[in-house]
């Protein structure tokens, strides 16, 4: 390491990157799993010796003094978090999928970012002239005068879009022929209510409690929680606020205590409710506070990852003991709060006429419903092109859940990231759904479609595109009618889930 440095004149911070780019390289053509386990041992413990040695520089990203965009071989979520976004002005990652948590907190932080560039840090170095297209989701290095200005221009139209969008943010999402549509946020923590609401969400569809562990020293208490919620409560004022129980695993955040055994299979493994049910103490924490805040203004639980009606009945019943033990203890609460369930595994999304009759109502998870329809992880870049919103099979569930819910009278919404984008939204709202949870930043331009068309016209694209075989018929036929309707807000963005 010394050696580099002094060979090549280059600060420690490159020549850190430097080696952390080979390991990365040698690490990912290694096939045998158990060399590659040990490998991202000695890989991890490398990170940590260098990330002591280059605390500096580390520090440096945190305390910024000007605008940079950062390259990184990966993010997590948690450090994406950390970033401070008056200063990284663009994110981009040789591993990680659309729908990846790192991803989805970027844009959630209308950080523009592009993830699963594969090879990315070894080709760009600190200094170097950068442009992120995350329209486009490609990086431009060491860009010519031509290219600079016509990025420069290019982003001066998308700003006076944005502006236009937002001006008309806080108008109501009315179809043409008057059908309104709700269009809520998702968050991760309760701060980002207040820029849900600027961006003219009408409630809180998603909140994703299990982020309080990132911002956590130690495991959250009940009290924890509670605070959370009740922060949460006040600052939505009575608009409708859906609240749902842990999603700890997989690519999020998981407390060490809770897995004294090795994941082989993370996204297929002991995650979400699976993971509550089996960590009651942790599970119970949670529900306690959830159902204290609900004495305080009205909330919606729901909970994540329901593969099977018994997990739902078990889940339900746990709640109910703690209902139990806070009435024993003359703690008040909501008695009959909402209770819903997500529908993001496949056999919950055929067995939706069965879950119908167990909840008060749905929300599809669109995000994992995706990767494991298709069968492919939405972390990974490699097979980033079978993960599709549009995939037929996929879209089909989606219609077969919203006629479930329809046939049991109960409330469906969908919070996956497709719904942010026109071109879903609009198939969406044909295929029967009235409610919609989005990113904040993707509010504005989700409700300028709404008042854009009208439910009949969804219908009809809805009954064109559930006739198609493939995604790539889907998408074709979906940009251009879309691109017909809102042609300002769609220029030269593709569509991210396609
Ligand atoms: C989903 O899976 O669509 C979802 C909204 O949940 P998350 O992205 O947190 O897994
Ligand atoms: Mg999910």
């Amino acid at each position: 390491f010394q050696k580099m440095i002094d060979r090549d004149r280059v600060t420690a911070e490159s020549a850190v990157y430097a080696v952390m780019r080979r390991q990365a390289w040698s690490f990912e053509r290694m096939h045998n799993t158990y060399i590659r386990e040990r490998a991202r041992d000695i890989w991890d413990l490398e990170r940590h010796v260098l990330g002591h040695l280059i605390g500096e520089s580390r520090a440096a990203i945190a305390n910024l003094q000007h605008e940079a965009i950062l390259i990184a071989h990966d993010l997590t979520p948690a450090q994406t978090m950390s970033l401070d976004i008056s200063k990284i002005k663009a994110i981009a990652t040789d591993l990680g999928g659309q729908t990846s948590h790192t991803a989805i907190l970027a844009h959630a932080r209308g950080i523009p970012a592009i993830v699963g560039l594969e090879d990315l840090t070894a080709i760009v170095s600190a200094g170097d002239t950068v442009i992120v297209d995350g329209n486009r989701g490609v990086v431009v290095t060491e860009p010519d005068a031509a290219q600079l200005m016509q990025y420069r221009m290019e982003a001066e139209k998308i700003t006076a879009v944005e502006d236009t969008l937002g001006a008309s943010a806080q108008l109501p999402a009315v179809t043409r022929d008057s059908i309104e549509i709700s269009v809520m946020a998702n968050i991760e923590f309760p701060g980002e209510i207040d820029l849900a609401l600027a961006k003219g969400a009408t409630g809180i569809g998603l909140y994703r409690t299990e982020f309080l562990y990132l911002s956590s020293e130690s495991e959250p208490t009940e009290e924890d929680h509670l605070q959370a919620y009740l922060e949460a409560i006040r600052r939505v004022e009575g608009r409708p606020l859906t609240i749902r129980s842990l999603d700890l695993g997989a690519d999020k955040f998981q407390p060490d205590s809770f897995t004294d055994h090795h994941e082989p299979n993370p996204f297929l493994g002991c995650r979400s409710i699976r993971l509550c049910l089996q960590n009651l103490p942790l599970f119970k924490t949670q529900l306690r506070a959830l159902m204290r805040a609900s004495a305080e203004g009205p909330i919606n639980i729901m909970f994540p990852l329901i593969s099977n009606v018994m997990e739902l009945r078990q889940a339900k019943m746990i709640l109910y003991d703690v209902m139990e033990d806070l009435e024993d203890q003359g703690v008040p609460y909501c008695r009959d709060i909402p209770i819903g369930t997500m529908i993001e595994v496949p056999s919950a999304a055929l067995q939706a006429n069965i879950l119908a009759k167990e909840v008060d109502f749905f929300s599809i998870g669109t995000n994992d419903l995706i990767q494991y329809t298709v069968a492919a992880d939405r972390s990974n870049e490699r097979i980033a092109n079978l993960y599709s919103a549009a995939h037929p099979a996929v879209l089909g569930l989606i219609k077969d859940v919203i006629r479930a819910a329809g046939r049991s009278k109960i409330d469906v919404s969908l919070c996956g990231e497709m719904a942010g984008e026109p071109e879903f939204a609009m198939i969406l709202i044909g295929l029967g759904l009235r409610s919609l949870s989005v990113a904040p930043p993707a509010i504005p331009q989700v409700k300028k479609l709404i008042r854009s068309v009208s439910v009949d016209h969804c219908k009809r694209v809805a009954r064109k595109v559930t006739s198609f075989d493939s995604d790539r018929e889907v998408l074709n036929y979906i940009r251009v009618e879309v691109a017909k309707i809102i042609p300002d807000v769609l220029d030269g963005r593709p569509i991210g889930l396609g």
